[in-house]
């Protein structure tokens, strides 16, 4: 799915929990993405200079049809994507944060699971390898981008939105 829409279905998920945790949900949902694509992107200014701008596939139709990656994505996608992108590695962070007793923590993982789950039937060729490491398995998915699956995602969002204000508004 898109960054937008994850950030948006994280606020969603924890706005029962307060403003300040719905805000901090919306950054956490769209962290998988955040995690995978800013470090690799500073890496790349780091190890080129400013002038190698990121190679982002801006055709629409690249992403929706499988096949390899472009050298330079495939390897955001063996040493960031994975690790973001795993069901596994979350249940194991909550794990620790469990035993680190942050257990208030441990609320994120929704969003951020949300995240990952929303991905795994929606990526054609940035298949999610939610199993990783245990399995590098992935689903052959239909794009976000499809307009069937976009456009009922953000009608579906933004009437969530607007739900979540009249419910949770303050009394003027
Ligand atoms: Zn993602």
């Amino acid at each position: 799915m898109d960054i937008v829409s994850h950030a948006g279905w994280g606020y969603a998920t924890l706005r029962w929990r307060g403003e300040k945790a719905s805000r901090i949900g919306a950054l956490v949902g769209a962290a998988p993405d955040l995690l995978a694509f800013v470090p690799s992107a500073a890496r790349r200014v780091l190890h080129d200079g400013w002038n190698a701008s990121p190679r982002m596939e801006r055709d629409p139709s690249f992403w929706r049809q499988a096949g390899p990656l472009p050298p330079d994505l495939q390897y955001v996608y063996d040493h960031y994507y994975v690790f973001t992108h795993s069901l596994v590695i979350l249940l194991g962070v909550c794990g620790l944060l469990w035993l680190l007793r942050k257990r208030s923590w441990l609320w994120f993982a929704i969003p951020y699971g949300l995240h990952i789950l929303m991905d795994i039937p929606t990526h054609v060729r940035f298949q999610t390898p939610f199993l990783y490491p245990l399995s590098r398995w992935t689903l052959q998915g239909v794009s976000w981008s499809e307009p069937w699956i976009l456009l009922p995602n953000w009608i579906l969002l933004i009437l969530t939105l607007w739900w979540c204000r009249r419910r949770y508004a303050k009394p003027a």
